[in-house]
Order: C-alpha cells, then structure tokens, then sequence
C-alpha cells in the first residue's frame, strides 16, 4: 500500500527518524573501554526521567514484562503478601506474573474504566496493622481502558494509613508522556518499557529503584538470575553489563533522552494533554463514549473508545487496518470488540493525530456506526487551532543584493525576495 502506515497503537509508538538513525550502526564491542561513557550517561538521565535523585536506573534487555519481574523478584520473597487494584488487563496481567512468582495477591476488583480506588487501598492498609502486606503494586495508565491513576493520591493513602509497604509503578504507558514522580510520590519500583514514550522499538525493560526498595533486595528470595539488580549493580558501577546489551537500542534510547530533554519534560506532558484533549474532542462530536467513566481517569496517552451496542469494534479496527492503512488499538480481553483504542503518545503532533481521527471515522462509517463524517476531525481541529501556541514573529524578508531583482511590473506583485540569515 503506498504512503505510511498510520501506527497508532498505544504502543509501539512512531519511532522518530532521528532515533533511527542513531540505532542503525555497526556492532561494537560492549566491552571496550569506550562503553561505559554510553552506559553513564544513561543511568544518569533516566534518572532525570523518572525524576529521582535518590533511584537507581536498571536498563534490561526486555519489555515491560520484564521490568514488571524484575522489581518483584528483587525486592519479595514467595509467600509475601501484596496488595494490587485490577483495573484493566495489564493490571490483571501484572497479578497473574505475581501469583506465578508465588506472591499472595490481595487483589481489589474495581470496574474497568476506572483507576486505583485510594480510599480502598487506604482502609485495607490501615485494618492491617502487622504489616503483613509487603508491597501496594499500581499500573498508573491502564493502557488497557485508558485510565490514569492519581499516584499522588495513592502515596497519601499509604502514608495516612502509615503503611511501610513498597510501592510499585507500571509507568509502561505514562513515564515519558505524562508527569511522573518517583521521588515526591515515593514510588519505590517504577517501570517502563522502550516502545511507548521513549519512542524507541521494543526490546528495552526499564526498572528504576528507590533506596528502600534495593535495601529489600537484603531479605528478598525469589529466585532471580537474568534480572538480579545485584549483578546489573556490580557490572553498571564500572559501565558495562553483566551481559550483551541491547546496543542499539541503548544508543536509540540516548538520542531519546536528549529529545524528551531538549523538548523539556513539561513541555512534552503539556503536548501529551493538548493533543488528548483534541481526541477526545473527537470522541464527544461522533457522540461516542470512553471507557474511562470519568474525566479525572482521561488518559493523556491513549483514548479507549466505545462502539455502540450492535457493533463489533474489532471491524472498526479491520476496516481501518486493511482499508486505510491505519493501525488502531485493539479492546483486550473482556472489552475486546467493545472498544478500539487510539494510542496518541511519542512522537506525535496535531496533523498526525487528525489523520488517525480521520481514518477512525471512516472505519466507523464503513462499518455502518452513524457518525457525521468529518464531525471528529472538525472538532480536534478546532481544539488544535484555538489552543496552539501564539507564533513567534516571522524572520525579518529582505531583498538580497546578490539575487537579480524582476523589473516592478506595476500590477501589484511583490518583488522576489529571500531570507537573508
Ligand atoms: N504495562 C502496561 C501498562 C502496558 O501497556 C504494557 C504493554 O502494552 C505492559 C505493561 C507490558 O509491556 P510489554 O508488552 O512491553 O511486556
């Protein structure tokens, strides 16, 4: 099919050209004594991403998946005690890697659409006064539903119940694309994985940990070989890896570093939000729900949206793949054919977006949803046109004196002119 496809899953995102050209180089060796400068400087930036000073960076040659297993195994043992809201199937998936390990998963059930329920979670802590429960485990965005979670709160319920349990946080879907804060929020294991806001293909799980949760590691006994933090500690404090590293996409995530960096991190939340709020936009003029019940759940990164009853979602989602060129999410498990999923996270901006909005709409229309063609991208338009940054005033235009100038021709045209820098 000629053009690009439109990828706009929530993961894996658009992998921006600069990224793909810092990946595509010659092999080298890990073990050279150029390495560790790659290695350092990503151990310290990542840390600047998941904004803690008092963290340690792990980067494993995974998914999220791993970096899920990795904080578990290194900071539990087989029999603790850990408390998990489910609220969509990447929480759901999270309980299940728990249980296998052999962990006791208390686990709250809470409607798929809505996010951590913190008075429950704060009742449960408070009414376990033994301490029994070893770790409170939150998926922020439930990329599932797309549902964010107020991590925020979830740290003050911790603390009002006075609860020295870990906490951890899937950022799979939020760190990189909606504010994070390992440090305030006293997340002690956050994880994230390459695919999503980092931009970057998949193959990258990344695990930060907090002091805390690397003093666990002392009592902790699941069995762990491939993600011990204690032989990634020992090989990173001299810049290597205790095995082959993923290196291009070690070097992929530097160029991705610098980009979030050099965008700014506030900067890339605020696009994050702006270029949600227009999906959603979208959504309210096709007189379409989410599945996110209510807007303190919107997620900035992805957008669940329900077809209405009678229609089967996963036709949407084939109509636009084989017809349009357009990749949408699927619905998971017990949403699936309920909703498909627009993925508005990475590297993305306005005319990208209205294109999958496009596409979204047609879908519907073709499979017989009645919608007003045109009424989604008219309204995220309107929502990118009336909130777009004012424009910088434009660089001065002034003749060259190197360019021969046309005769006036006296009918109102300008003479030619160019940019002088
Ligand atoms: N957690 C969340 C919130 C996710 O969205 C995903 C994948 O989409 C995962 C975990 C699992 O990550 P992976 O597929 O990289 O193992």
């Amino acid at each position: 099919m000629a053009g690009r496809n439109f990828l706009f899953v929530p993961g894996p995102t658009n992998v921006p050209d600069r990224i793909l050209r810092a990946m595509d180089r010659a092999m080298e060796d890990h073990r050279s004594s150029a390495f560790p400068a790659l290695t350092a400087g990503l151990l310290r930036d990542l840390k600047n991403l998941f904004k803690t000073t008092t963290g340690q960076a792990f980067i494993f040659p995974a998914t999220g998946t791993g970096g899920w297993e990795a904080a578990l195994v290194n900071t539990l043992s087989p029999g603790d005690r850990v408390l998990a809201p489910r609220y969509g199937q990447f929480s759901h998936l999270w309980i299940d890697l728990a249980q296998r390990h052999g962990l006791r998963v208390d686990i709250i059930d809470v409607e798929w659409g809505e996010g951590a329920p913190v008075e429950r979670i704060e009742e449960i802590l408070s009414a376990d006064t033994g301490h029994e429960v070893k770790g409170v485990l939150i998926v922020h965005n439930e990329t599932a539903t797309g549902v964010t979670s107020d991590l925020a709160a979830v740290r003050r319920a911790l603390d009002a119940a006075r609860h020295p349990a870990l906490l951890y946080v899937d950022g799979v879907s939020s760190i990189g694309a909606i504010d994070f804060r390992m440090d305030e929020w006293q997340v002690d294991l956050a994880i994230t994985g390459s695919q999503k806001g980092l931009m970057l293909p998949p193959g990258l799980g990344v695990v930060c940990a907090s002091p805390k949760a690397l003093a666990a590691r002392e009592q902790a006994k699941c069995p762990r070989v491939f993600f011990d933090f204690g032989d990634m500690i020992k090989a990173n404090a001299t810049g290597y890896f205790p095995y082959t590293p993923a290196i291009p996409l070690l070097y992929g995530l530097r160029e991705s570093l610098d980009m979030l960096f050099e965008e700014g991190l506030d900067d890339v939340f605020a696009r994050h939000r702006r270029l949600a709020d227009g999906v959603r936009a979208a959504v309210r003029a096709w007189g379409l729900k989410l599945c996110a019940r209510a807007p303190k759940w919107h997620s900035d990164t992805v957008s669940a949206i329900l077809v209405p009853d009678g229609f089967n979602a996963a036709d949407v989602i084939d109509v636009a793949f084989r017809r349009y060129n357009l990749a949408l999410g699927a619905g998971l498990a017990r949403v699936a054919g309920k909703l498909y999923r627009i993925g508005h996270l990475g590297d993305l901006n306005e005319l990208m977006l209205l294109g999958a909005i496009a596409g979204a709409e047609m879908a519907m229309r073709d499979v017989g949803i009645k919608i007003t063609l045109g009424a989604g991208v008219a309204a995220a338009a309107e929502h990118y046109r009336s909130t777009a940054a004012p424009l910088p005033p434009r660089v001065a235009v002034v003749p060259s004196p190197d360019v021969p100038q046309p005769p006036a021709s006296g009918k109102g045209h300008s003479p030619r002119a160019t940019v002088r820098a």
